[in-house]
């Protein structure tokens, strides 16, 4: 309790300001109110209650920011690659230096329990980390010879670009997408969600105090409707990273038709975690449980549909429904905490939705169920049994603390089951027959599958999904080829025949 204590006191430090002053856009290096002088209400999970006014970026606002992404891009662009990796280097540091902050924000603006954030906060940071050590060789390309020429490409960043983050864990998927960008040569400008704007506020600060030029990265709040849409359809922005539900990257599409914007879309899941009767039960478990219930299920890779061979089914699911009712869901801050509230009172309603669709299809709730009344957006860890493929709860993502539990008899049936969706972003393996891992993870339509693991990011390694979950990978080089354009330069040795016409 006492720990809770303190914390809520330091936290309480870092909002004063926010509370007093509101959350402001940064544009060309500027704190700025809208154009229009409007602002929305952010509230916390966690009590409901609004604790800051954030400016109501529109259109004129998204304009300003590309205006300076564009000043701001020949200079950024043109740079040594050492230099901004030097300048990268310091926002990692101070990101470092300020996680503790971070977090804290991040736990009172998503309801995210401080077990997770803490540790998401660090990693924002390992993000400029990682790329900084990439920009130096970001334009690098390829000799490629022919007797007659010699063929030399190079990469040069695509321009200003804009990135559309969502509100699970925001600011290291900020980071993730920002930090490429600019190692790239790529200036930005960020729409954050409007559920959860602290901690991109206190990003594009950070860069800015860490001696990233004005306009190299520009905020801008607002709606998706209305800021994140003009953004999209902006002439001077040349690309968009977009994170967050497969419908909105339809939409974003449809919008940078006009400016054929190059998209990159990291989207929605219906994860299978596919246990067979020959697995290390235990760590499926441990691992099944971590990855539907953590991050409050609100997790485009949680593995919302356990899959679960018949001969071992009635006695796994009885292991999962004891270790649910131990989940501990409470005040984000608390250091026993593992499920937080839900991000806003529109998603709690989608989510709670859901156990009435579960009842009508015919399936049971085997735990959980309801959602805990109070001033948060809390919900029950909740276990759905006995469904069918064909089921809503099965085939839809529900982004909360819900787990959909299927049965099959052989391989085949858990593959049609695995890839009858719409999605297919992660898939997690449990077996102890390599030959079988290696049959599944072949045939599973997915961008990523662990074999026996939990979720474990190494960020050389390609991230995103096929299907209805994405458009495109990120990290390691896969990131710079979305932010940058290869170009080929033919250069002739001078031995070769060319054609002559009207000779
Ligand atoms: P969302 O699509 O509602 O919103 C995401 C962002 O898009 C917000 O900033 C929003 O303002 C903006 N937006 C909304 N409409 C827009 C429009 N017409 N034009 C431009 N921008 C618009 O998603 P959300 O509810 O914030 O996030 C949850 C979703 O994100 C889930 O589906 C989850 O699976 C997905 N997600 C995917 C990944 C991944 O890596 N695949 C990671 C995290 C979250």
């Amino acid at each position: 309790m006492s720990m809770l204590k303190d914390r809520l006191a330091v936290l309480e430090g870092h909002l004063a300001r926010f509370r007093a002053r509101g959350i402001e856009n940064l544009i060309g290096g500027e704190s700025r109110p809208a154009q229009s002088g409007r602002t929305f209400e952010t509230r916390s999970p966690v009590d409901g209650v609004a604790f800051a006014q954030v400016a109501e970026g529109t259109g004129a606002d998204i304009d300003a920011a590309a205006q300076a992404a564009k000043a701001a891009f020949p200079d950024w662009a043109a740079m040594a690659g050492a230099k901004r990796k030097a300048i990268l280097h310091r926002i990692a540091d101070a990101i470092e230096a300020r996680a503790e902050e971070i977090a804290l924000l991040e736990c009172w603006d998503t309801g995210q329990a401080w077990r997770f954030m803490s540790k998401a906060a660090l990693r924002g940071a390992e993000n400029f980390r990682f790329f900084a050590d990439l920009a130096p060789g970001a334009r690098d390309g390829k000799a490629l010879p022919t007797p007659g020429h010699l063929n030399v490409t190079s990469r040069a960043p695509i321009g200003p670009v804009g990135v559309i983050t969502p509100w699970n864990t925001p600011f290291m998927l900020s980071t993730w997408k920002i930090a490429p960008a600019l190692a790239a040569g790529c200036t930005v400008v960020h729409k954050p969600a409007e559920f959860s704007p602290l901690t991109a506020r206190i990003l594009a600060e950070i860069c800015h105090d860490a001696g990233l030029p004005p306009g190299v990265l520009n905020l801008v709040n607002g709606f998706g409707e209305s800021a994140g849409k003009a953004l999209t359809e902006h002439p001077d922005i040349r690309a968009i990273a977009f994170v967050g539900e497969s419908r909105t990257g339809s939409a974003i599409m449809r919008q940078g038709a006009d400016t054929l914007k190059r998209v990159h879309f990291e989207l929605g899941g219906k994860n299978p975690v596919i246990v067979f009767e020959d697995a290390d039960l235990d760590r499926a478990l441990d691992a099944a449980v971590f990855m539907i219930y953590s991050l409050n299920g609100e997790r485009c890779t949680s593995s919302s549909r356990l899959l679960v061979q018949e001969s071992i089914a009635d006695e796994f699911e009885a292991r999962l429904i004891e270790r649910i009712g131990r989940l501990r869901v409470g005040h984000p801050l608390d250091p026993e905490t593992e499920i937080g509230p839900l991000i806003h009172p529109a998603h709690l309603d989608k989510v709670t939705s859901y156990f009435d669709i579960a009842r009508k299809e015919g399936a049971t709730i085997a735990a959980g169920g309801r959602r805990i009344e109070g001033a948060g957006w809390f919900v029950e860890p909740t276990l759905f049994t006995g469904a069918r493929p064909d089921m809503r709860i099965a085939q839809e993502e529900i982004f909360g603390p819900v787990l959909t539990a299927l049965r099959f008899g052989d391989e085949d049936e858990a593959l049609a089951m695995a890839n009858g969706v719409a999605y297919g972003l992660a898939g997690y393996v449990w077996t102890n027959d390599l030959s079988r891992a290696l049959r599944v993870s072949e045939r599973l339509e997915a961008g990523m599958i662990w074999v026996n693991s939990e979720n474990v990011r190494h960020l050389p390694t390609p991230f995103g999904g096929v299907k209805a979950s994405g458009i495109g990978r990120d990290g390691g080089d896969w990131s710079f080829e979305f932010y940058m354009e290869t170009k080929n330069v033919a250069l002739a040795l001078g031995a070769h025949q060319i054609p002559k016409l009207g000779g």
